[in-house]
């Protein structure tokens, strides 16, 4: 499927009741297109910025971009796990993951990526489950056959500041995980970059 059949997939979903509350689903979109291997983003769901617009154009989104915008990585694809908000913006639940995680697979398929950045607990759950954020945040891992970065999410750094540096150190691994090559498919290989 092409990223615009899927978008339109997106837009049209009522596979779960999330749909009913939120104002329209929010597909991925590309940040700082170029012509550069893609890294996708991955955050857990729109916020009340983000409903029925873009994907990460709120105050921790705004964060995000900024701080993608100084490593700087170039052509970034930005979205979520969840593509509908939940009502005051509420954890997602697992049946709403689930729910919408054929949109999430249709985007990797589509867009390919080498690295994924798990931004916060929720999507990094969805890569590697028995992980601790706070342990597993820095740590590149391959997850069938992609680098999977997780971070701690933008929007944990807005109420502690003392994660900012964190963050921005952790997506300045990105350029070498793009210039690492993966045929060993070995984590351990990475994670000592
Ligand atoms: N905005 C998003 O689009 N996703 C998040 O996870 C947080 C804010």
């Amino acid at each position: 499927m092409t990223l615009i059949d899927i978008h339109k997939h997106i837009k049209a979903c009522h596979d779960c009741p999330l749909r009913a509350g939120c104002k329209a689903p929010v597909p991925g979109v590309y940040f700082r297109p170029t012509t550069d291997p893609c890294v996708m983003f991955v955050g857990e769901g729109p916020g009340a910025e983000e409903d029925g617009k873009e994907p990460f154009i709120g105050p921790s989104g705004q964060m995000l971009r900024s701080m993608i915008e100084e490593v700087p990585i170039h052509n970034a694809y930005l979205t979520n796990m969840v593509k509908c908000r939940p009502p005051n913006n509420r954890d997602p639940h697992p049946s709403e993951i689930n729910a919408c995680n054929h949109h999430l697979e249709a985007e990797i398929q589509a867009i390919n990526p080498k690295v994924i950045v798990a931004v916060g607990r929720y999507a990094m759950a969805q890569f590697l489950p028995d992980d601790l954020i706070t342990k597993a945040r820095g740590k590149p891992h391959i997850v069938h056959g992609r680098v999977v970065l997780p971070i701690i999410h933008t929007a944990a750094a807005l109420r502690r500041p003392e994660w900012v540096p964190v963050i921005a150190g952790d997506l300045r691994l990105i350029p070498r995980l793009l210039d690492t090559p993966l045929e060993s498919n070995d984590s351990a290989k990475l994670t000592i970059l």
